[in-house]
């Protein structure tokens, strides 16, 4: 659980943390928007997940993915070391359970790039701390044109994406929050605006109780107003 209310000048309320879920089409941005999130804002967690997928050139081995053989996949899933799992666009991805679970234990925010059917898996395993965000792209065409200028993928690659892309658009409905990427800025922001109304929650304030606690019971000079004068 995070700090405390008891340092005069800044008021934390402790709370629980957050599990937020970032879901969209391939190159709708969601990786944009999740990494401007991790650099702007310290407290959130990263999930790492495991995929089967051959690793972009772009990408690093334990701060993207942990890229691993099927049969090392199969072996995490059988184990039950994952969370959630799926097949999406032909290779398998999972969230290892055991840093997310500490992480949340720690009362830290996690931050989850997943599919719309690892979303769901986490739904139905931890309702009350998700907050679910799906990135709709601005047009189809722009979509194609993120993929293409992306240029980490093969033609055949991005073909498969472009075809699975209306049947995972068709999963928005499923999300607390829909944020249309046509402008970074703009959508980084409503992510943030999300977040921020999100941990403001009462139910995820259980300081909240102790807090107004010791409110109600503060006594000392200069408390009581007299009723024969107005105040102004
Ligand atoms: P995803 O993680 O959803 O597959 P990425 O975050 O990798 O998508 O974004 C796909 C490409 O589109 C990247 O090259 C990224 O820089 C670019 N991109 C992201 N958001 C925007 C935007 N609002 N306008 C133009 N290009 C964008
Ligand atoms: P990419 O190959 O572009 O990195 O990711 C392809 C898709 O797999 C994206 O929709 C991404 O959100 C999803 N994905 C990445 N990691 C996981 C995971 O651990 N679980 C699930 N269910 N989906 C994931």
């Amino acid at each position: 659980m995070r700090s405390s209310y008891d340092t005069p000048s800044v008021i934390t309320i402790p709370r629980r943390g957050l599990m937020l879920v970032l879901s969209s089409p391939s190159g709708a941005g969601k990786s944009t928007i999740a990494r401007n999130l991790l650099e702007s804002d310290p407290t959130f967690a990263l999930s790492v997940s495991v995929t089967t997928r051959k690793k972009r050139a772009s990408e690093i081995e334990g701060v993207h993915y942990h890229f691993v053989t099927p049969a090392e996949f199969e072996r995490l899933r059988s184990s039950d070391a994952l969370l959630e799992w799926a097949e999406v666009h032909g290779n398998l991805y999972g969230t290892p359970r055991e840093p997310a679970e500490l992480a949340m234990r720690a009362g830290r925010d996690m931050l989850f790039d997943i599919d719309w059917q690892g979303a769901r898996q986490l739904q139905e395993k931890a309702k009350a701390d998700i907050v679910s965000v799906f990135i709709l792209p601005p047009s189809m065409q722009e979509l194609k044109a993120r993929l293409l200028r992306r240029a980490e993928d093969s033609r055949d690659t991005i073909a498969t994406r472009m075809k699975n892309a209306k049947l995972e658009i068709e999963r928005w409905s499923d999300y607390d929050y829909v944020v249309v990427n046509d402008d970074l800025d703009r959508a980084f922001q409503a992510v943030r605006s999300i977040v921020a109304a999100e941990r403001l929650r009462r139910d995820r304030r259980p300081g909240l109780f102790d807090f107004v606690s010791s409110l109600l019971s503060e006594e000392g000079e200069g408390l009581a107003v007299g009723t024969s004068e107005t105040v102004r």
